[in-house]
């Protein structure tokens, strides 16, 4: 089954976690992966999507 970013994006409503602090960001995609988007507790960059810990 083909996975397509933008669909998971949707599916998961835009909502990325901060790695480092955990604070939950909604964001494009699009700019997370260009790094456009910085946390607004610690100012980190990386993030990753909001799969884990249903
Ligand atoms: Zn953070």
């Amino acid at each position: 089954m083909a996975k397509f970013p933008e669909a998971a994006a949707r599916l998961h409503k835009n909502i990325f976690v901060c790695r480092k602090c955990k604070t939950k960001m909604r964001a494009n995609i699009q700019k997370i992966m260009l790094k456009k988007v910085s946390c607004r507790k610690c100012q980190g960059k990386a993030f990753r999507p909001i799969k884990k810990g249903k």
